[in-house]
């Protein structure tokens, strides 16, 4: 299924992934529902084989929002982004998806359309704010899984507000 179209509407934030360099970063939302990621063969097979439970993950960032639940790691926006906005999450930090809502990343994962460790990374907007709201992520996507909307600021801005950190993490 495409990224819910509504998104963020009812939508809450469940985490802030950060990047290293202390700037970038982007919010989790939640909930998540098993999408198009969780009936593809590549995805089931290496969620298997690495032994790991193949969960409701939500959706990666507020402006550039990728739905992990429907991104079955095809790589396209990956490669078409100009700004280099994503990179494969687990090239950076090799942790079960459910853990990388808070986690904190180098930002120096790779960002080749086929790079992935395997089908259950995911593309992640790491670098949100360099986007230039050129739509091409959007078009490429196989499952829809992206939506980019400039005017989500107010989102992110409202969650920079709201949005308590768990400092132990
Ligand atoms: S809209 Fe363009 S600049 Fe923004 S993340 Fe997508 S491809 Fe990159």
């Amino acid at each position: 299924m495409p990224i819910n179209q509504d998104f963020p509407k009812d939508y809450q934030v469940i985490g802030k992934h950060k990047h290293a360099d202390g700037q970038h970063y982007h919010y989790v939302w939640g909930p998540g529902k098993l999408s198009d990621a969780a009936e593809n063969e590549n995805v089931i097979d290496n969620y298997a084989a690495r032994n790991e439970e193949l969960v409701p993950l939500g959706v990666h960032g507020t402006m550039v929002a990728v739905d992990w639940d429907s991104c079955f790691a095809e790589g396209a926006c990956i490669e078409v982004c100009p700004t280099k906005v994503y990179q494969w999450y687990r090239t950076d930090n090799d942790i079960p998806a459910i853990q990388a809502a808070n986690a904190t990343s180098s930002g120096n994962g790779n960002d080749d359309r086929e790079g992935r460790v395997d089908y259950t990374d995911k593309s992640d907007p790491i670098r949100e704010q360099d986007c230039i709201w050129c739509m091409a992520c959007v078009a490429v996507c196989p499952p829809q899984a992206i939506k980019v909307e400039q005017s989500n600021l107010e989102y992110h801005e409202k969650a920079n507000q709201d949005f308590k950190e768990d400092t132990s993490l």
